[in-house]
């Protein structure tokens, strides 16, 4: 018989589990702080517990971890791992140190519905949502799991696409009989899914990225299809409805494709559509996908973007491209390959 995993269920499900197996529901607490304080990787180890309640518990659970299949290291110290999930699909996961900070950009989806012109994922269409258990250890069974101080759902698929999994994810990771981690640590990126980005805004303290682009509607919907039943308007104003504090940041991405959006009138209209919300914007050098259209303007062109905007009073940064040779940059993640095989 298949057992249940443990891990990345919340403190909720498991008193549920101690309910079911007629445990005390003190139980739940206890194996919340095997699971996510201690780091056990068996119920044999809860040795907490009673051995009656080990033995019921390992009965019907286990405590479910994977290691990655694989991994690959860039010149540049990004590592990207593949994780094997839903059965037979595949995910990938990076690992990004920088200097200070150790960042891990996890996967939430097999694939993507989202279409996004210029992603690797996008192309590779939707195998599925991956459960909480699946997100949640690509963060605890990467080897560098314990000088992780950033994560960044930044990966495979749209977060707010899978959004229970993703928010009991969260609620794991900063919940004191959880990892306890900060939300300021913690970074959601949407496309801009607008009732979710509500529901996000509301249930959590996290940060949110979201992907821009351009903000001339017809230019956007070419890159991002999403925008034609999301439109960007009624995300931005769904935001400015939130009295965001000083502890919550909301940045914007905006991947520089030469030649398309990347004109000072998009300067000009970025800061007319952002006036009012306390930002910053993420500038990111567009790496080039096989047979995309697309072109990559010089890092000279993307600085004189950045000048402009901060000249409209913008916070602006450039985002460094990280494991590109290991396509493991921005818009590159992909399983394709490895789904077929499988
Ligand atoms: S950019 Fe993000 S949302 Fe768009 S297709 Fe790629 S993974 Fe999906």
């Amino acid at each position: 018989m298949k057992k249940e995993k443990l891990f990345g269920k919340t403190l909720g499900d498991l008193a549920a589990v101690a309910a079911r197996l007629d445990l005390p529901p003190y139980t739940a607490k206890q194996m919340a702080g095997w699971l996510y304080s201690t780091g056990t990787d068996s119920v044999e180890q809860m040795t907490n517990l009673s051995m009656k309640a080990r033995s019921v518990i390992a009965e019907h659970y286990e405590v479910g971890l994977s290691a990655p299949d694989s991994s690959a290291e860039s010149t540049d110290g990004t590592k990207k791992y593949l994780f094997n999930v839903l059965g037979n699909r595949y995910i990938e996961t990076a690992f990004i140190p920088d200097r200070d900070r150790a960042t891990i950009c996890i996967s939430t989806q097999s694939g993507c519905k989202m279409g996004c012109k210029f992603c690797m994922t996008g192309r590779q269409g939707f195998q599925g949502n991956l459960s909480s258990n699946e997100i949640l250890n690509q963060f605890r069974s990467i080897p560098e799991h314990s000088s992780l101080s950033n994560i960044v759902f930044m990966g495979m698929g749209e977060p707010l696409d899978n959004r229970e999994e993703l928010f009991r994810t969260l609620e794991i990771l900063t919940s004191s009989w959880g990892y306890a981690w900060s939300p300021t640590r913690i970074t959601v990126s949407t496309v801009g899914l607008i009732g979710p980005v509500k529901e996000f805004l509301e249930r959590t303290r996290c940060h949110l990225a979201l992907s821009l682009h351009s903000p001339f509607d017809e230019e956007r919907i070419k890159l991002m299809p999403i925008q034609r039943t999301n439109p960007l308007r009624e995300v931005l104003d769904t935001i400015r409805s939130f009295d965001m504090n000083r502890q919550r940041r909301v940045s914007f991405e905006y991947i520089l494709f030469g030649g398309i959006n990347d004109t000072p009138v998009h300067v000009k209209e970025l800061a007319r559509i952002l006036n009012g919300i306390r930002c910053r914007i993420n500038l990111i050098r567009f790496h080039k996908i096989p047979g995309s259209e697309y072109a990559s303007p010089s890092l000279q062109h993307i600085e004189e973007f950045r000048d402009r905007l901060k000249a409209k009073g913008i916070t602006t940064t450039i985002r460094a491209s990280r494991g590109e040779d290991i396509m493991a940059a921005c818009g590159l993640l992909s399983t394709m390959e490895q789904n077929k095989k499988s």
